[in-house]
């Protein structure tokens, strides 16, 4: 059977400039000082629900900004404050769980409120972090220009050993600033999404997982341990006869033997796993699926366990 051409051309040989930083950043904060807002603000999307009403983010939610220097890859977590229910423990627990998983620490307050108590016990937390910490003063369009000085100044008090910004998440006042610091804050390394990736869908985690259950069904031995997929673009294609969802994806291993195994002789294997996983994505889209699948050598690409979990990249 005829493979029809691709239909957009694959990111995955995107080269890296010298001097780039990547990592993942976590942005902590109480509830609604304007994390989630700050997250699309950086995006230039919506890519996470906000709300007046305080903890409408339960879960952790990956957004990715891109710009010619550096990639961050941002966690929004849920606020922490002092816990006084289960769901509040859990939420804390959550926020903890990503400070001590990320390379950067970005410390969102209310800066239009004086530093306060509820500000000093995140303060206490964030010293025990192993990751350098930011702090986005948030909200200066709500700041009244004669109060600046003295609010700045609180926070200045509370957190004398940390870079303070000064932004607003609504407007985009001092986010490119933001932004830059950050970047140049993070470790040295390639980028780890596409870049023009805004944000980790679940639905590209499970179609990833679909395709690696193919893998491990149809592979032996040391195979499926290496193996990981990467969704790289879900395309809508509707320039054919029948509109299809297009599915390209990169599976990574670490060697050239597993490569060899994986696309079989004359292609065969690759195909079989194609297939098997096209069938499934089929049940998921509802409708035809065009799946494209690429295989590259990415030697060593389990020894940074951490940051993988983070990629939603297993090695089991
Ligand atoms: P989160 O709980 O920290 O994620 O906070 P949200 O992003 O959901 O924002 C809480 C509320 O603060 C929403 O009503 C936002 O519109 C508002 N907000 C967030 N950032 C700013 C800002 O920079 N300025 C102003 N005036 N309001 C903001
Ligand atoms: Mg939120």
């Amino acid at each position: 059977m005829e493979s029809p051409p691709p239909i957009a051309p694959l990111p995955s040989e995107v080269t890296t400039p010298d001097g780039f930083h990547s990592g993942f950043v976590a942005l902590i904060g109480r509830p609604n000082v304007g994390k989630s807002t700050l997250l699309n603000q950086l995006v230039g999307q919506k890519v996470a629900i906000t709300s007046p009403v305080a903890q409408t983010t339960r879960n952790r939610l990956r957004a990715i900004l891109t710009t010619a220097t550096a990639q961050l890859v941002l966690l929004d977590t849920p606020g922490i404050h002092k816990p006084h229910h289960l769901l509040g423990q859990r939420l804390v627990q959550s926020a903890r769980g990503a400070i001590g998983e990320v390379d950067l620490v970005l410390l969102l307050v209310d800066a239009s409120q004086p530093a306060g108590r509820g500000d000093a016990f995140i303060v206490e937390l964030l010293r025990q972090a192993r990751a350098p910490v930011h702090v986005a003063l948030n909200k200066s369009d709500c700041m009244a220009a004669e109060q600046a000085e003295a609010l700045i100044a609180s926070y200045r008090a509370l957190m004398p050993e940390w870079p303070l910004h000064l932004c607003s998440a609504l407007s985009g006042e001092g986010c490119p600033d933001l932004v830059s610091a950050l970047g140049a804050e993070l470790p040295p390394g390639p980028h780890l999404y596409p870049p023009d990736a805004v944000s980790d869908q679940p639905e590209q985690l499970l179609l990833a997982e679909l395709i690696r259950e193919q893998v491990l069904h149809h592979t032996r031995e040391e195979v499926p341990h290496s193996v990981a997929v990467r969704i790289e673009r879900i395309v809508e294609d509707d320039t054919g006869k029948a509109p299809r969802t297009a599915v390209l994806a990169t599976v990574l291993v670490e060697r050239s033997s597993q490569k060899g195994i994986l696309i079989g002789k004359g292609g065969q294997m690759l195909r079989t796993i194609g297939q098997g996983a096209r069938l499934q994505m089929q049940k998921v889209f509802d409708g035809p699926v065009y799946l494209e699948l690429f295989v590259k050598v990415v030697p060593g690409w389990r020894s940074h366990p951490g940051r993988l979990a983070e990629l939603g990249y297993r090695g089991d």
